[in-house]
């Protein structure tokens, strides 16, 4: 049976981590590998999933040192193990880790995908979701990044084997973070995560007041179209499109917002999405489940008080 190698890390297990277990048990026998300074968690977590092996690593202090020790220690494993597939997380922080593993290892990589099959496979949605494509790596293992909310969890009891790797020899001396501050956290959840977004355009004004309050009633995050971030309304972590972020929801709210492609590069991957817009004409109506023609202070109020 083929090997699969998954990447996690941080103290605790994210979905899009748990999804690279669920894509990778389709295609052989999972291991992840843990790169944390408190692994305990995730090892526990490991054992809800589809996963046959952890490999722990040791010896790197993972806040002090750059994500070139872990792409070092990642394609060591990756050289001596040769499994048929690493599959990493599509964040910034994964792809670079993911295509420093591929150079490393000679190995093909592809990024942002939204599926991945028994055949290793991958899907990618591209040109603001205008095409579909398929690919497969053809040389070395396949390194793919994924895309969260791409695939429902379920959980289950396994019994992975743990064993430890020893990656002190790879600890990048050239590069040393002397200091970090983790961003200022707010109640909601991550744009990353979230499963439900309501974003913001133009349309809003600069007035995000009842997008936020309905935000926090439906447990979604808030995001933005990119002339409220060029506006100065709301911070540039929060804009989704070609240059913002890029978000797979199951649920995508656009508030005020026109549909521009470059916008819908960002997020035209959610299950469903609801567009509210007064032009009836407005493009994001096209690709909308279900689309509401009116003013949108005037819909959130009134769903607002529907919720309360
Ligand atoms: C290289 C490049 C990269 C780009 N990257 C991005 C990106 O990453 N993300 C991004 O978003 N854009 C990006 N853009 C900009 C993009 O082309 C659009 O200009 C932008 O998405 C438009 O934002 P908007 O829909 O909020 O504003 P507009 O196009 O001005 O639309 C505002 C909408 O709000 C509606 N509206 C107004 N008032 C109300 C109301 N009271 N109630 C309901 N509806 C109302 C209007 O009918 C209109 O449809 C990029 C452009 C370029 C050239």
């Amino acid at each position: 049976m083929s090997q699969i190698f998954i990447l996690l890390e941080g103290d605790e297990l994210s979905s899009a981590g748990a999804e690279l277990a669920i894509f990778g048990s389709r295609a052989g026998s999972v291991t992840a590998v843990i790169c944390s300074n408190n692994p305990e968690a995730l090892v526990a977590s490991a054992a809800t999933l589809p996963v046959e092996r952890v490999i722990v690593l040791t010896g790197i202090d993972f806040a002090k040192s750059s994500l070139r020790s872990v792409s070092s220690v990642l394609a060591e494993l990756v050289k001596r193990d040769s499994p048929a597939a690493l599959l990493v997380a599509s964040s910034a922080r994964g792809k670079e880790i993911a295509a420093r593993v591929a150079v490393r290892t000679e190995s093909g990589i592809v990024t942002d995908a939204i599926d991945v099959n028994a055949a290793l496979e991958a899907t990618q949605s591209i040109f603001g979701g205008s095409y579909t494509v398929s690919s497969r790596v053809t040389h070395g293992t396949s390194i793919v990044t994924m895309r969260s909310h791409c695939v429902e969890v379920t959980t289950t009891t396994s019994s992975p084997a743990v064993e430890y790797f020893d990656g002190a020899g790879y600890v990048d001396t050239q590069v040393t973070i002397t200091s970090s501050e983790p961003a200022q956290k707010s109640a909601r959840p991550s744009l990353a995560e979230a499963s439900i977004v309501v974003s913001g355009g133009r349309g809003t004004d600069g007035k995000f007041e009842l997008i936020e309050e309905f935000a926090d009633l439906i447990g979604a995050a808030v995001g933005a179209s990119r002339p409220v971030i060029d506006s100065g309304w709301y911070p540039h972590a929060y804009q989704v499109g070609q240059t913002g972020k890029t978000v797979s929801p199951q649920c995508y709210i656009a508030c005020g917002i026109s549909g521009a492609i470059q916008h819908k590069a960002g997020m035209q991957t959610a299950k469903t999405i609801i567009a509210i817009n007064k032009d009836p004409e407005a493009p994001f109506f096209e690709i909308a489940d279900f689309g509401i023609v009116g003013d949108l202070f005037t819909v959130l109020q009134s769903a607002i008080a529907a919720l309360k």
